[in-house]
């Protein structure tokens, strides 16, 4: 039996994880939590039984002790909650499934207590990289990506061995705006940026997705988990979303991983690897795929991409300023107080105005990402 821990149940990432959960019989969930959403995670508990649940917010969690009175899950609350759950000792491997940098703190002492960790929360790598690889190296813990680019790229090294690689090609699906204009993406609307043409995702990562900020961050990501330059990282726009991403490798051959759009197979293979296991869904047909396309990322129109190579070439805390900029202008624009072109800008402004600080600690990471939203707040 694999007992997991899941940081932020209730999403996207962590609804399918626990659908993974309900397909397999040898994964016991032994620990659940959320932001705030107490519903869900009520009806989460009942079902799967977890000795601890955690609600980031206090009040929330006073709320879910007295509906889940009658059970013997223990309710926490708060980053106390979410470390605990993180180093419990009866769960082998932490799924990072919540949104933010807040996930930074949780994935540490889960490595710390010899965790294998199972990461989709990218703002963790973004950030601290530098600082998660060398741990889980010095721990002996395996850092398996959940980001479906990463299990690709992960999937296509099995039996390769890393020093091979020549370059990385992350695929994008170019996002509902491909082939617009700066000046026809003037007067977005919050709902259309939030139709992804090809994956049902949470709002801020969907929004991510239209503006290539999200291609930008799983860039940085992929540099850490496969300690490959930034120079040997390519983003190649493929709209039908059919290779996860590929590998070129030192002879010129290059392994691809396809599939159909559905984040249960990298969230399993995490989860069981080196094995796979049977999963249901649909499978590609290629007869009636007809063609891939390629095309490259359009830069001009979508700048957040190249903000991001050069948030991540600058190294130190210019990835955080990238991530956490991104982080309050998307959330400005889905509370309809700036508009969608503002996002790109505000990154840029806040890159150009923050001083670098190398090889920064968590503390660090911490105090740029607040002076960062405290920059925002009193300009827009
Ligand atoms: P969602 O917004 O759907 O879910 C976020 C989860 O985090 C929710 O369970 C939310 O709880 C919880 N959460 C938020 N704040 C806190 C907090 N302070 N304490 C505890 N829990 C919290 O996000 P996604 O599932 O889309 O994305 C999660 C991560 O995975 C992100 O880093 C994203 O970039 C990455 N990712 C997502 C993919 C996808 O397909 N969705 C693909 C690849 C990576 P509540 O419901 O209460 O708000």
């Amino acid at each position: 039996m694999k007992k997991i821990a899941i940081l932020g149940s209730t999403g996207s990432i962590g609804t399918q994880t626990l659908d993974v959960v309900r397909n397999n019989q040898d994964l016991l969930v032994t620990a659940l939590s959320a932001g705030s959403n107490i519903s869900k995670l009520e009806e989460q508990i009942r079902e799967f039984q977890p000795m601890y649940a955690v609600v980031f917010d206090e009040k929330k969690a006073e709320e879910l002790k007295v509906k889940v009175a009658d059970l013997k899950v223990k309710v926490l609350c708060g980053m106390d909650g979410l470390l605990t759950i993180a180093s419990m000792e009866e769960a082998d491997i932490l799924v990072t499934a919540i949104v933010g940098m807040i996930g930074i703190r949780p994935t540490i002492a889960a490595i710390e207590s010899g965790k294998d960790i199972a990461l989709a929360n990218k703002e963790t790598l973004v950030t601290a990289g530098h600082i998660i690889m060398d741990l889980a190296k010095k721990h002996g813990v395996k850092i398996l990506p959940v980001d479906s680019e990463h299990s690709a790229i992960f999937q296509c090294l099995n039996g390769e061995s890393q020093k091979e690689i020549d370059k990385l090609l992350i695929t994008a699906s170019g996002g509902p705006f491909r082939g617009k204009t700066k000046d026809q993406l003037k007067n977005v609307k919050v709902e259309d940026a939030l139709k992804h043409p090809n994956w049902a995702m949470g709002r801020k990562i969907t929004i991510d997705s239209s503006t290539l900020a999200n291609k930008g961050l799983e860039v940085m990501e992929a540099r850490w988990l496969f300690d490959v330059p930034f120079e040997r990282i390519q983003v190649i726009v493929q709209p039908q979303s059919v290779i996860h991403s590929m590998i070129q490798f030192v002879d010129g051959g290059v392994m691809a991983q396809l599939g159909t759009p559905d984040m249960r197979l990298p969230i399993q293979y995490a989860l069981y690897y080196p094995e796979r296991r049977f999963l249901n869904g649909e499978r590609l047909d290629f007869a009636k795929l007809g063609s891939l396309t390629f095309e490259e990322p359009d830069t001009d129109n979508f700048p957040a991409l190249s903000l991001a190579y050069k948030a991540g070439i600058a190294g130190g805390s210019m990835p955080t300023v990238f991530n956490a900029s991104n982080e309050c202008a998307v959330a400005k624009f889905l509370n309809g107080s700036i508009g969608y072109l503002q996002i790109a800008e505000i990154i840029e402004t806040c890159m150009e105005v923050h001083k670098l600080v190398d090889d920064p600690s968590v503390e660090q990471i911490l105090e740029t990402e607040q002076w960062t939203y405290e920059f925002i707040e009193g300009r827009w």
